[in-house]
């Protein structure tokens, strides 16, 4: 990361959105916060939900946790980028937050489904950068939900029926990352990113810098 910092610190850019998206137990939400602790040009969005919080988990950190009225009165009002139902429950992304970071030149990790992964392409375009976590094997996917263990069994059985339905979106994704084991594809998403922050298009400062520098020639 730290080769790429002083690349992208020469060269103003606007900031990108990087979505990850997976069948749930393919490791998704470990990766993510792999990359949040290596990386300190990118911020989580928070995601808004009317899933009950599971153990361990802290409202206003993995999600905010809402009612169905209160998530109702923000995609009412337009304040979500996105928004899905996934299981019988409802997800969206608070829009402000995003665009506060995207402004600052600071790129946005999401975790979010195929469903809301279209309709943020649809609304930003090129500036979103898709990438499919796959699972190495169906028992990898099965173990992983299992050890989990926040959720029953019933849950678990659909899940592993939602991950059918996941996976068959994966080719509308710029890059796959097969998740063997999360150091592996730790340094595939960090690749990944790298090389999308140094795309000419997106580093807009990069017409001035050549100026000077062609006039100082
Ligand atoms: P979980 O309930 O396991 O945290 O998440 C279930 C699914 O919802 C995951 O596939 C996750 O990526 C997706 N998800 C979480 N937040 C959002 C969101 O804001 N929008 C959309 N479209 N999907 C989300």
């Amino acid at each position: 990361m730290n080769n790429h910092k002083k690349n992208s610190d020469k060269v103003e850019r606007r900031g990108l959105m990087f979505v990850l998206s997976s069948p749930s137990g393919a490791g998704k939400t470990s990766l993510a916060k792999a990359i949040m602790a290596n990386d300190n040009e990118i911020s989580m969005s928070i995601s808004m939900t009317t899933r009950k919080p599971r153990p361990g988990e802290i409202n206003g950190k993995d999600y905010h946790f809402v009612d169905m009225a209160s998530f109702d009165e923000a995609l009412k009002a337009g304040t979500l980028l996105e928004w899905a139902e996934v299981f019988g429950n409802h997800y969206g992304t608070p829009k402000a937050p995003v665009d506060e970071e995207l402004k600052q030149g600071r790129d946005v990790l999401f975790d979010i489904d195929w469903q809301g992964t279209q309709q943020l392409r649809e609304k930003a375009g090129a500036d979103v950068v898709r990438v499919f976590i796959l699972p190495p094997s169906v028992k990898a996917l099965e173990d992983r939900l299992k050890t989990r263990g926040t959720d029953d069994e019933e849950v678990v059985r659909a899940r592993m029926k939602q991950a059918i339905n996941q996976i068959s979106h994966w080719a509308e994704y710029d890059y796959v990352v097969v998740n063997e084991t999360i150091d592996e594809s730790l340094k595939e998403l960090t690749h990944i990113l790298m090389a999308e922050r140094l795309k000419r298009e997106r580093r807009i400062g990069l017409s001035t810098m050549v100026r000077d520098l062609t006039s100082e020639m």
